[in-house]
């Protein structure tokens, strides 16, 4: 039997995680859950799953009456999260949570020594290298969950890093990629909100719709799978069938396909090296048209700024990345226009000159406090913009 602990379980990978787990209950038992505010949903779902140690992220919760009734063990706040991953000493750690937020959560679980499931792309656009090296120093494993790297790594399966000639990222392209640019200007949080194939948080679904999410994936996968950003390349493909895929230097093509379910992927990380159940559905391929398309950088910019970023090299990711939080945080708030999130975004670009960019990190306190600073500078930038 393996525990598993779900940071995160409110999330859409949260949820999808419960689910791939409780078609394996004779295998798998999850033994925690966490999650940022939404304190009855996770309550919940300890219930639901028989989950005996929940951590609610906002520490304004305050004791309820369901839990002075209840067996359920309570932790609070990022410290009581972290004391959570120590306690529980699970054999697979599930990240879900979106942003930098999930930085000290996602380092405590890799201190584990145990495998990681990793959903949460920012900690390692931030300090990739850092991770990796804590993941040796402790024997942790870090499997991806986001479907584009899961189908990269499947690819790679057997194969050497010296053979791989490009990867290609596929990109469903969010709900604009094939809108005029001038209708960008009236875009409104829920247009952008509606993205077409995934149900997910709204930083993410922020970040698709500008295709900055693909720029931190660029990013994601030049630091997991060690390849220089030059070799990997994006295509939209806006059935999201085909995840991605290698080229090898002999022309040869792996792609991974699925329904666009993140169970496939998160069944894959709990299994590997084996295959589980994920219960999605199957693909039938006579009812299938795939296209692909070249994305257009005029319309999006961000797709050049992830590789604008690891050459310039040092925490300029980490930079680019606080950037791109503050602007998807003003636009929820409808502080900030659609358009001027790309704007914003580009002044990760001068503030270089003003944050130390190469600074190497040996702890997590220090990452944090180049973020604060960071975030503090974009809103700066950002008072052009705020109306
Ligand atoms: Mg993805």
């Amino acid at each position: 039997m393996k525990t598993v602990l779900i940071l995160g379980s409110t999330g859409s990978i949260g949820k999808s995680t419960l689910e791939v787990l409780d078609l394996h209950k004779e295998n798998f038992k999850c033994i925690g859950l966490s999650a940022n505010k939404n304190f009855q949903a996770l309550h919940e779902q300890a219930n639901k799953y028989s989950v005996k140690n929940i951590c609610i992220q906002d520490g304004s919760t305050s004791e309820t009456d369901i839990e002075k009734n209840s067996d359920i063990k309570i932790y609070r706040g990022s410290d009581g999260q972290s004391e959570m991953i120590r306690d529980m000493d699970a054999d697979i750690v599930v990240v879900g949570i979106a942003g930098a937020i999930g930085l000290e959560a996602t380092h405590e679980a890799i201190k584990t020594g145990k495998r990681v499931l990793i959903a949460n792309k920012e900690p390692l656009v931030m300090c990739g290298e850092f991770l990796l090296n804590e993941a040796k120093k402790y024997q942790s494993e870090i499997i991806p969950l986001d479907s584009e790297h899961s189908a990269i790594f499947q690819c790679l399966q057997g194969s050497s890093k010296d053979d791989v000639n490009k990867i290609i990222l596929c990109c469903s392209g969010g709900p604009f990629w094939d809108k005029k640019i001038e209708s960008f200007e009236k875009i409104t949080v829920q247009d952008a909100l509606n993205h077409p194939i995934w149900k997910m948080g709204e930083k993410i679904s922020i970040d698709s719709s500008t295709l900055m999410n693909k720029s931190l994936e660029i990013i994601e996968a030049s630091v997991l799978f060690g390849v220089d950003a030059n070799k990997i390349d994006v295509v939209i493909h806006p059935q999201h069938i085909v995840h991605s895929m290698v080229e090898f230097k002999d022309g040869s093509i792996l792609s991974n396909l699925s329904a666009p379910d993140m169970k496939a992927s998160i069944s894959y990380g709990l299994g590997f090296p084996k295959r589980l159940e994920s219960g999605i559905e199957r693909l039938s391929f006579s009812d299938l048209s795939l296209n692909f398309f070249e994305p257009d950088h005029k319309k999006f910019p961000t797709l050049d700024y992830a590789k604008k970023a690891l050459s310039l090299g040092g925490n300029l990711p980490l930079i680019l990345n606080s950037f791109n939080e503050v602007a998807v945080d003003l636009f929820l708030q409808e502080k900030i226009n659609y358009l001027d999130i790309f704007q914003l975004i580009s002044h990760a670009f001068d503030a270089k000159d003003s944050l130390d960019i190469n600074i190497k990190f040996d702890t997590v306190d220090e990452i944090l406090h180049l973020e604060a600073l960071s975030k503090k500078q974009a809103k700066v930038y950002a008072e052009r913009y705020t109306f």
